[in-house]
Parts: structure tokens; C-alpha cells; sequence
């Protein structure tokens, strides 16, 4: 889609010379011109180490990538927080590392099931604490 823009100076000139982003100056190289077109395209860069900068074309592909690959922003490494208000694994930080580790937590302290949303009665009913939940009933239909 971005043609290769070989110069008259047989260098590559980045595609988007000439716009206020670009600070990109023709090479020789094809695979600089390719870096310049990923920094266009894809302008967030992973600043982690370990990604070797990995690029993202918004801010949100980029925010999803570092705390799902991260566990980055706020959370720490415990990101997946229980949906139970009142319980003290809402808390940020206080999360579980990992989503099964959720569910495993929600199924058994909560009688949750991953198959229903808890309704509002059920998320007010379980404060933290209740051990031996009750079986819910099967009332609602
Ligand atoms: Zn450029
Ligand atoms: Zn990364
Ligand atoms: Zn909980």
C-alpha cells in the first residue's frame, strides 16, 4: 500500500517526508525506510525491554498490550480484579495475576458461576467474609 519511494539519490525516502512528523532522513537502507513507515504507522512503541519495541497503531492497542503482556498501569501484577463490591480482591492490587485464578476465587467464595453475570440482589447479598456460601436457589427463570 506504501510504495516504495526509491529517489532520484537512490535512497528511500520515507513516505511521509515533508509532513511536521517526520523527522525521517532517505537512506540506503530498505529496512530503515521500513522502520520509518512502522513509526508512522504504528507510532506507540512498548517501552519494555523485553518487547524490543513492539508498535502499536493507538494508545489503547498499546495500553492493552502492556498490561495484558505487563501486568502495567496501576494494577501491578495482579490485574484481574473480583467483580464483587465489598470484597477485599476488588481492591486494586489485591487481584489475581491471572483470570483463572479469578474464576477460581469467584467459583469458590463467591458461588460464582462463569456462566451468569451475578444479578444486583446476589452482588449485594455476598459481602466479603460469608464463608459456606449458600447454594443459590434457582428462582429466577
Ligand atoms: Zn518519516
Ligand atoms: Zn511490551
Ligand atoms: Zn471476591
Amino acid at each position: 500500500m506504501y510504495q516504495t519511494t526509491l529517489g532520484e539519490d537512490e535512497l528511500y525516502h520515507c513516505p511521509f517526508e515533508g509532513g511536521h512528523q517526520c523527522k525521517h532522513k532517505p537512506t540506503k537502507l530498505k529496512c530503515n525506510y521500513d522502520k520509518y513507515v512502522d513509526s508512522h504507522l504504528r507510532p506507540f512503541k512498548c517501552k519494555n525491554a523485553a518487547c524490543s519495541g513492539a508498535r502499536f497503531s493507538s494508545t489503547t492497542c498499546l495500553l492493552r498490550h502492556e498490561r495484558e503482556a505487563h501486568g502495567m498501569h496501576g494494577h501491578g501484577s495482579k490485574p484481574h480484579l473480583c467483580i464483587f463490591p465489598g470484597c477485599e480482591r476488588a481492591v486494586p492490587g489485591k487481584g489475581f495475576p491471572r483470570r483463572y485464578n479469578l474464576f477460581d476465587h469467584m467459583r469458590r467464595v463467591h458461588n460464582y458461576t462463569r456462566r451468569a453475570l451475578p444479578s444486583e440482589a446476589e452482588l449485594s447479598g455476598s459481602r466479603a467474609g460469608g464463608k459456606g456460601a449458600r447454594r443459590k436457589r434457582k428462582a429466577l427463570g
